[in-house]
């Protein structure tokens, strides 16, 4: 629990004996999202409920990110990948998922969002916002953010206001990012469309994205593709790879 200043841990992470690695990991984890907190959620905390994701996403992500950027747990995305995120794809298929920024009218809303979208969902996203606006821009937005409101209150516009200026993609573009990635919810699903000609070379190649009938949004995704050919010994080495982003377009399917 990230109390100011004094972040307490329950015995459950106080080993008496040898655990696995994965648990080690765990723990190494829990306490970073803890550390995060001490920014985002106590030197600046949310104004309501809505925002709840401002701190736990956040605190999510810099868990798996310093875990990766200062452990020796470097693999903390893969992890994150597993375990954090599966469980978020799997929240966000259910009747009840909802939005990361949530309509929280009372106190009983709020206790039964700190679940896998507010979490997991939420970190999932900032990940594609680092690679959307850029890592050093991302970073350099947090650190006006909390000069700006050091010891007070905010709400999701104050982080796209400053993401806005430290991206240069402008206001316009961020509260378009918002609304596609934290405002609806629902997943998508990207497939890749390779046609070969006669001699099995790649002619063409697209990435075909689709959601469902229930969340009909399409979102602008960075996502790199990579070339893999095989060694000697039978495994796949990347030969290339390459940035690419998707613009969002209307319509249940679309290419791009
Ligand atoms: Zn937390």
């Amino acid at each position: 629990m990230e109390n100011p200043g004094l972040v307490t841990f329950r015995e459950e992470y106080v080993y008496r004996s040898k655990v696995t690695e994965a648990a080690y990991e765990g723990r190494a984890n829990v306490i970073l999202h803890e550390m995060a907190h001490m920014w985002f959620g106590d030197l600046v905390t949310m104004q309501w409920w809505d925002d709840l994701w401002l701190k736990e996403s956040f605190a999510d992500f810099m868990g798996a990110y310093s875990q990766v950027a200062a452990t020796k747990y470097s693999a903390g995305w893969i992890t994150f990948a597993n375990r954090r995120k599966a469980w978020a794809y799997r929240q966000d298929q259910l009747p009840t998922t909802h939005p990361i920024t949530a309509d929280i009218r009372d106190l009983e809303d709020a206790k039964l969002n700190f679940d896998g979208i507010t979490y997991a969902k939420g970190a999932a996203v900032l990940k594609q916002l680092v690679a959307y606006a850029g890592s050093e821009a991302f970073f350099e937005g947090a650190r006006r953010y909390f000069k700006r409101h050091a010891f007070g209150n905010t709400t999701l516009a104050d982080l796209l206001a400053v993401l806005a200026e430290t991206s240069g993609r402008g206001a316009e573009a961020m509260a378009e990012w918002s609304r596609a990635w934290l405002e609806t919810a629902g997943v998508n699903v990207l497939s890749p469309e390779v046609v070969t000609d006669a001699e099995g070379r790649i002619t063409s190649f697209a990435v075909l994205q689709e959601a469902t009938a229930e969340y009909p949004v399409l979102r602008p995704h960075r996502i790199a593709v990579g070339l893999y050919d095989r060694d000697e010994e039978g495994l796949l080495v990347r030969s290339h790879k390459s940035s690419w982003m998707s613009p969002p377009r209307p319509g249940p399917r679309c290419r791009s």
